[in-house]
């Protein structure tokens, strides 16, 4: 909550000031708790909606060396948020826990490399994460990737989506996380509708990848309508 009231009282739209700000606060938390912290300044450029969109993005990537490490573990979470609102839910409660997880790491002994990427213009058409795959050396060596994103204001946190050779990493998401959420109905109705996230280009280019978010109750479908048979979603 203290980083929420820093970084997500305002609305900040990709290229807005707002998002500058929000930037530097995060930069400057991860670079005070040891991480190396780069910003890569890039264009992102999404044609997937059959509407091309295009935007400078601001993406923060913060490292840390593993001590034997077989790949890289990758959490992302997007600190942009559409004008709307300020999106403290969608998604700066994500990019907090990023803080809060850098906090409880400390004096950890990684075992394998860690990047936290906060992107930038997710809710323009993931513009950050199709530049960080396209340009950032990490974003085309792949590994895993942790997404966190967000449906609703409130709600357990449900694994709802994986790419494919997850059989793994579902297996250590069930052992490694206290109360684990997640079923294959969820990656079914998530199917259907027409969202997407960071999740999407980053497992499209390679990374072994699950999604989190926290759901309301009542889940995907309760703020959806059905058009032409399929649902919608509306929120
Ligand atoms: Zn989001």
């Amino acid at each position: 909550m203290r980083h929420l009231e820093r970084f997500a009282t305002e609305r900040r739209p990709i290229g807005s000031q707002a998002g500058d700000r929000a930037r530097d606060y995060l930069a400057g938390q991860l670079r005070a708790a040891g991480l190396d912290v780069r910003v890569q300044r890039a264009i992102g450029a999404d044609s997937s909606a059959g509407l091309a969109s295009f935007g400078q993005v601001d993406n923060i990537v913060a490292t840390a060396k593993g001590a034997d490490a077989t790949g890289t573990v990758v959490i992302a979470a997007h600190y942009d948020f559409a004008a709307m609102g300020p999106g403290a839910s969608d998604d700066a409660a994500a990019v907090a826990a990023m803080l809060e997880t850098v906090r409880a790491l400390k004096g950890t002994a990684l075992r394998n490399d860690l990047v936290l990427l906060m992107t930038d213009g997710e809710e323009d058409g993931t513009q950050g994460a199709r530049a960080f795959i396209r340009e950032h050396p990490l974003g085309r060596e792949g590994g895993v990737l942790l997404n966190w994103e967000a449906r609703g204001v409130s709600g357990p946190s449900l694994m709802f989506e994986t790419s494919k050779n997850n059989a793994r990493l579902v297996e250590t998401f069930a052992s490694a996380v206290p109360h684990p959420r997640g079923d294959s109905t969820m990656v079914e109705i998530y199917r259907l509708l027409p969202n997407n996230t960071d999740f999407t280009p980053m497992s499209q280019s390679g990374f072994t990848d699950v999604n989190y978010q926290p759901v309301e109750a009542g889940g995907l479908l309760s703020r959806s309508r059905l058009a032409e048979g399929r649902p919608v979603a509306c929120g």
